[in-house]
């Protein structure tokens, strides 16, 4: 079944055109993996689900239902949750703090402080640690566990990679497959399009606001996914 539909969305800063027409459908309990170069794209869409951004014109269909209008604490209590590029931790507060804020506006379901520090035993040693003194593999799976703590039907993950040592996006990769055993459907943002189609199902590419390309992991060439992600747009 169909969780989340975006219809032809499109997405301005000023004068400038970041979205130019995005449609892409997710169905329950599936991954889907948004790739592209810098500047593409990719977290201005993650922003517009969220209602962080303000889509110009589209739809964004949310188990059946219309949310473009809604503002973000209404989004999160239907089940949609994003990890911000950068983590953005509240670096005052501790491990646990930051956790529990995450779970303030959510959902009843599976996730728990003690179901994230069983996902995640690092973080749970650290609970008691000022946020801004966890390195940055810390601080991602912190950001992760307090999006979980709203028990998201739709997890939006955006560049969880991003600047952090190979082991430790490792780390953070092994907990995606524990996260949609519990049900979770996920949107993963990632510029490692090797990451990407290890743990995704399907892929969309942008290149400059558009879909360049999309499909299942399996049916998509190498070549295409290159060609999509730097510059020759082949669907739209
Ligand atoms: P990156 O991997 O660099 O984050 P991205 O694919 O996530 O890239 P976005 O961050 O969505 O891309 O940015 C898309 C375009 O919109 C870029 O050209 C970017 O410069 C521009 N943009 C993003 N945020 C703003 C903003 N607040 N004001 C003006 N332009 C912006």
């Amino acid at each position: 079944m169909t969780l989340l539909r975006i219809e032809d969305l499109h997405v301005h800063y000023g004068d400038f055109h970041a979205l130019r027409g995005v449609s892409l459908a997710i169905d329950e309990g599936e991954t889907l993996a948004v790739i592209g170069a810098n500047g593409a794209g990719k977290s201005t869409l993650l922003r517009t689900i969220a209602g962080l951004n303000t889509a110009t014109s589209g739809e964004i269909i949310y188990r059946g239902q219309p949310i473009h209008r809604l503002p973000t604490h209404r989004r999160v209590a239907l089940g949609i949750s994003l990890t911000p590029e950068g983590r953005r931790l509240f670096p005052s507060l501790t491990v646990e703090e930051n956790l529990l804020v995450g779970g303030t506006r959510g959902r009843p379901g599976p996730w728990s402080l003690a179901a994230v520090y069983d996902l995640f035993p690092l973080v749970a040693d650290r609970r008691n640690r000022i946020a801004a003194r966890l390195s940055g593999g810390e601080q991602q799976a912190v950001a992760i566990g307090r999006s979980l703590m709203s028990n998201p039907a739709l997890l939006l993950l955006d560049e969880v990679s991003l600047g952090l040592a190979p082991v430790v996006v490792d780390q953070v990769y092994a907990a995606l497959p524990k996260i949609v055993a519990t049900g979770a459907t996920v949107l993963l943002v990632e510029q490692d399009v090797h990451r990407a189609t290890s743990v995704a199902d399907r892929l969309h590419c942008l290149l400059a606001g558009r879909t360049a390309l999309e499909g299942a992991v399996g049916s998509v060439r190498h070549d295409q996914i290159v060609t999509a992600y730097f510059g020759q747009v082949t669907a739209s």
